[in-house]
């Protein structure tokens, strides 16, 4: 992962808003399709900036840049933009729970 500029208004989004960590399926894809561009104002997320993906008041996944994160009722996790999408270390955890459960 390369480095990443938090700004005023990204450590602002942190303080707000606690990541979640719940990623709906519904979520995931908006993330893959969109990662990089704003579900609210379009534009597009800049780079090394972090993207945050969740969802609004009426449960439905957004992505959304610092600016438009005021449409964000809970944050699900922050997406980072580093020339490909980095859906981090989460889903594989997911993935080895998931595993483990199954051979128990
Ligand atoms: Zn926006």
């Amino acid at each position: 992962m390369g480095d990443i500029n938090f700004e005023d208004a990204d450590k602002d989004v942190f303080s707000r808003l606690q990541s979640s960590g719940r990623i709906s399926n519904e979520l995931k894809r908006v993330m893959t399709q969109r990662y990089n561009r704003c579900s609210i104002c379009g534009k597009t997320i800049e780079e090394k900036r972090p993207a945050f993906a969740g969802y609004d008041s009426g449960n439905s996944p957004l992505v959304t840049c610092a600016d438009c994160s005021d449409a964000l009722k809970e944050l699900a996790t922050p997406v980072y933009w580093t020339g490909t999408l980095d859906l981090s270390v989460d889903e594989t955890q997911a993935m080895w729970r998931y595993m483990d459960f199954r051979r128990s």
